[in-house]
């Protein structure tokens, strides 16, 4: 519509609303004029559209079999494509998802979650084969005097080379994550303590060798690791709870260093 007629179509609306020329004698026939002329505007507009339809019909109906088959072909092929976008986008939205749900952002190793979920399953597993279990719990040795001394972007980095250097040192079939802040659970499963001790002396020894970009060189980074075998009678939570007394004796002796409860 062109601007001229627009403001001839406002004025007229509002003149028909204002009630000042309510009982005006022309009031009535322009309003009746006005009904007439929205009501041929509308069956202008389905006369259009229909005919918009028509010309498409008639432009199908021109194509030959072959090609009408072609071009819904065509056109199944295009919606095709469409689906399987949409479907490897929501199947890659859905992995991540599951990722992040599972894992630690800052480290990538699994989270918490993630670990009393394995950790659960794993005594359900050696419950029914008889085989051992062992948890060890870690934490950084200090991590206060990090943060405060080099910042805590510097303590970030320093927690993602312990959690990579942690998880390298790692046997196959054994699991290490983020149990939360400065602290990480592993795993062991068919483990006894006898051989869990050398594996978390491993673990200490591959975080001593961790330099981080920031932290002068005569800093060693270290853990402290509490061990603790499951027994068939209890639950996980208490293998954990004497894991993490086990870690506090070794944070008592003198940290960088692994204790052990049976
Ligand atoms: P201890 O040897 O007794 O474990 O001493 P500590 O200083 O490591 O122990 P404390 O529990 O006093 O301090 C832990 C510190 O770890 C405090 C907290 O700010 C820091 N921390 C926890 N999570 C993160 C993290 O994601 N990034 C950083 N930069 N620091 C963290
Ligand atoms: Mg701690
Ligand atoms: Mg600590």
């Amino acid at each position: 519509m062109n601007a001229a007629a627009g403001e001839l179509d406002r004025k007229i609306e509002a003149l028909l609303a204002d009630p000042a020329w309510l009982d005006h004698p022309l009031r009535e026939a322009l309003a009746a004029l006005w009904e007439r002329y929205l009501a041929q505007l509308h069956r202008l507009d389905r006369i259009a559209s229909l005919s918009d339809r028509f010309q498409a019909l008639v432009r199908d109906r021109d194509l030959t079999r072959t090609e009408q088959f072609e071009k819904r072909l065509r056109q199944v092929e295009k919606m095709t494509r469409i689906s399987d976008g949409y479907q490897e986008m929501m199947r890659e939205l859905n992995l991540q998802l599951q990722q992040a749900s599972t894992h630690d952002l800052l480290t990538g190793l699994p989270n918490r979650r993630f670990l009393a979920e394995r950790l659960k399953q794993e005594a359900e597993r050696s419950r029914r084969s008889g085989e051992p279990l062992c948890v060890a719990l870690a934490d950084v040795d200090r991590f206060k005097h990090v943060n405060d001394s080099w910042g805590h972007e510097v303590g970030d980095i320093a927690l993602r080379a312990v959690a990579q250097a942690m998880d390298r040192a790692l046997r196959e079939g054994d699991l290490c994550g983020r149990w939360g802040g400065e602290e990480f659970l592993v795993i062991l499963p068919a483990t006894r303590l006898d051989d869990a001790m050398p594996a978390a002396e491993r673990i200490l020894d591959a975080v001593r060798d961790v330099r981080v970009e920031g932290i002068p060189a005569e800093h060693r980074i270290t853990i402290s690791i509490g061990v603790a075998q499951w027994s068939a009678q209890e639950r996980p939570e208490a293998t954990l709870a004497r894991a993490d007394v086990a870690l506090f004796e070794a944070k008592g002796n003198g940290r960088d260093r692994v204790m052990a409860l049976t």
